[in-house]
């Protein structure tokens, strides 16, 4: 798999959301500045983003324990805490739903899916390996864009779509 950075491609029509859900998304995103927000989304067919859940970041405290193997720390990439996704998915599924996305944040740098998110969304350990990514840019303390990064069997990620709230 080839793993260059993913871009938003803005010709694209953009991909749609409740207001509800991308408010929560954001509210995370800016909770958690500096540092990168992660979290799932699930819905079903009917209604693909019904419930958001955050997730601790962890990707700090491993970069304190192990910086030879976690270079990173929370502010340049995400390791979602494995209770709370295990906790998301299990809420997910006895509500009869399905965690259709998984969510991070970008704090002063690039609405693209980079080359590490791809890695880890690729990873053969990664719990999610069907859900579409979410990446919101977060810059001087508010929310500068959002996409959507959707799966492309076999390829890897299609190019990103810009997120926008659905019409209330
Ligand atoms: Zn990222």
């Amino acid at each position: 798999m080839s793993c260059q950075p993913v871009a938003v491609d803005r010709e694209l029509p953009p991909r749609r959301m409740p207001a509800r859900i991308l408010d929560e998304i954001f509210r995370h995103a800016l909770d958690t500045g500096p540092e990168e927000c992660c979290g799932l989304v699930s819905g079903d067919e009917e209604q693909r983003y019904r419930r958001i859940y955050r997730c601790r970041n962890e990707a700090t405290a491993r970069h304190l324990a192990e910086p030879d193997v976690y270079p990173r720390d929370g502010r340049r990439m995400f390791v979602m805490n494995e209770l709370d996704y295990q906790r998301a998915s299990e809420e997910a599924v006895a509500r009869g739903e399905r965690i259709t996305a998984v969510y991070h944040s970008h704090v002063g740098s690039d609405l693209v899916l980079s080359a590490l998110d791809q890695e880890y969304a690729c990873h053969p350990a990664f719990p999610f390996p069907d859900a579409d990514q979410i990446v919101i840019a977060v810059r001087d303390g508010r929310v500068a864009g959002a996409a959507l990064f959707e799966r492309d069997p076999g390829a890897g990620f299609a190019p990103g779509r810009r997120l926008e709230a659905e019409p209330a």
